[in-house]
């Protein structure tokens, strides 16, 4: 690292002060929450600041606010709320460094991802909110001399927000876009491990001009602050980005309170699946080890499963092997050059090093993997620092192949033939997304048709493309439902008035 890298970044570090109360009615508030948790730097292991965690009484006033924003928010004229959140992008943009280093500080995202997510949440509000006033109601086919038959689209509500720790902001912002494009108010639940970015984003709305109680943000445990707002009567509409297990509790508290719908983001365990005739084989390694160990394979459509043809396995693994190395440099989050950070939390860490022994136990043959940099000293001593590991001649029924490990850790299971390669993608109960190298294009078409995922991929290049805003697909199985992304990714936030106009 360079003095002037690190400078810049230990500076702002320095500068930098925690908000931790909960946001309700376009302010901090000091009273919220009797008890306390705290953060932590998993790249050192100390503790970064002390928040009051959410309970009822705090979420009662936040839906309260939420409830008493909506009516306004509802009823502003598409080109003003558009503004509004236009406003509120640039401003995300011109906070993108006190952003990110909340992330990173947090999660111990390497700082020049973090970067590049604060932008890219950007962009997901401009896309919803460009969104506002291009998106057209249906007419329905009526006797004309009658009737005006039009289905209406209308906001919800109130819209309870719980999301995860893997991208903060850009979890929260999957769903916080469209339901304020939509015309909702909100209440955000962050993770106890990351809630600054969020509690800041709403900090930033105000000042952009979003009238108070629009968005509220209630730090807390999920047992606590997000088991109040998913059971809470006055919410209209609950989403959730986590694991399987904790959305389908949620799936209960809905049931036990108002019955309000859900709208479900959870784990995965996605193939990637390589064929014989994949473009470029000899320099697939990159692609393929970038999309399991980015974000220290901390990423929900993280491609943990590889299937193989037989006949090129040892070949690709050879490359993942030496393209990790050029891809990956292991080291301090808040050095630029790092691309891998630490595990979250001590928790993720040994739950993770868990599976490195249920999946020797099981007869896979762990093999570690170098990558460029290192860990300096300082951060050696209390930091969950891990390098990427594949684990070579696992089975699909293995638990190291069925179940989310949520860490660096890719499972290699090799096939004969197509109709075995999907029969092995789609035998887990997750289906979030997939990825398939080939060039043949009948293959293509059949994969796209057989895959049983909400996202998918055919690769015949190496050549890298950003996955376009406007695209919208909805989980399979385990990993929930809902639509996310495009212009319908806004209808779930919507309900829908039949309404007719008989006028004779
Ligand atoms: P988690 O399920 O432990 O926690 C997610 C959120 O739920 C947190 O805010 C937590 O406080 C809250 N929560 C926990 N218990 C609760 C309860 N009883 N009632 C109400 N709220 C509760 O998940 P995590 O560890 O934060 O995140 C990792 C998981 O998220 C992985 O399974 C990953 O696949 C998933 N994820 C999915 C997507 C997607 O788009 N499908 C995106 C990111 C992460």
């Amino acid at each position: 690292m360079t003095s002037s890298q690190s400078t810049q970044w230990e500076q702002l570090v320095k500068n930098l002060s925690f908000d931790t109360s909960a946001f309700i009615q376009g302010d901090y508030c000091s009273d919220t929450g009797k008890t306390v948790f705290q953060t932590e730097n998993p790249a050192t292991g100390e503790k970064l600041a002390v928040f009051p965690d959410g309970d009822s009484d705090t979420i009662d006033r936040a839906v309260a606010a939420a409830r008493a924003a909506f009516p306004s928010w509802r009823g502003l004229a598409p080109e003003k709320r558009k503004s509004l959140l236009l406003t509120l992008a640039n401003k995300i943009q011109a906070e993108r460094e006190t952003l990110a280093l909340l992330d990173s500080l947090e999660m111990g995202k390497p700082i020049s991802i973090a970067l590049g997510e604060v932008d890219y949440t950007a962009e997901l509000l401009r896309y919803n909110a460009e969104s506002i006033d291009k998106r057209y109601g249906d007419v329905a086919p009526a006797d004309p001399a009658t009737t005006l038959a039009i289905s209406q689209q209308e906001p919800r509500g109130v819209v309870g927000v719980i999301s995860p720790w893997n991208f903060p902001l850009v979890t929260a912002m999957f769903a916080i876009g469209p339901a304020l494009a939509a015309g909702n108010t909100l209440v955000v639940k962050p993770s106890e491990q990351t809630p600054s970015s969020v509690l800041k984003l709403a900090e930033i709305a105000v000042e952009a001009g979003l009238p108070a109680g629009v968005l509220n943000v209630v730090p807390g445990l999920g047992i606590t602050a997000g088991a109040a707002l998913a059971s809470h009567r006055d919410v209209d509409l609950l989403h959730f980005t986590g694991s399987t297990q904790v959305g389908r509790q949620l799936m209960q508290y809905a049931g036990q309170s108002n019955g309000k719908p859900l709208l479900l983001e959870m784990g995965g365990k996605s193939p990637q699946i390589v064929f014989e005739d994949a473009a470029d084989l000899p320099n697939l390694g990159a692609a393929l080890a970038g999309s399991i160990f980015y974000n220290t394979g901390q990423w929900c459509i993280s491609r943990s499963r590889l299937l193989v043809h037989e006949n090129i396995k040892e070949q690709i693994l050879a490359s993942i092997h030496q393209e990790t190395q050029n891809v990956f440099t292991i080291g301090d989050p808040l050095d630029e050059r790092t691309t891998l950070g630490p595990i979250s939390s001590r928790k993720q860490f040994d739950r993770i090093n868990e599976y490195l022994n249920v999946g020797q136990k099981e007869g896979a043959t762990l093999e570690r993997l170098n990558t460029a940099g290192s860990i300096p000293q300082s951060l050696k001593k209390g930091g969950y620092f891990m390098q990427p590991t594949v684990f070579n001649n696992a089975k699909n029924t293995m638990r190291i192949a069925q179940e989310e490990i949520f860490g660096p850790v890719l499972s290699v299971i090799s096939f004969k033939t197509e109709k075995e390669a999907i029969q092995l993608a789609n035998a887990v109960n997750y289906g979030l997304a997939a990825t398939a190298w080939t060039q043949d294009l009948s293959r293509a078409r059949r994969l796209a048709r057989d895959l049983n995922t909400g996202n998918i991929e055919i690769r015949a290049t190496t050549t890298e493309a950003a996955e376009p805003l406007g695209l919208s697909g909805e989980p399979f199985g385990a990993s929930g439902f809902g639509v996310v992304g495009g212009l319908r990714g806004l209808e779930p936030f919507t309900r829908r008035k039949a309404v007719q106009f008989i006028t004779g």
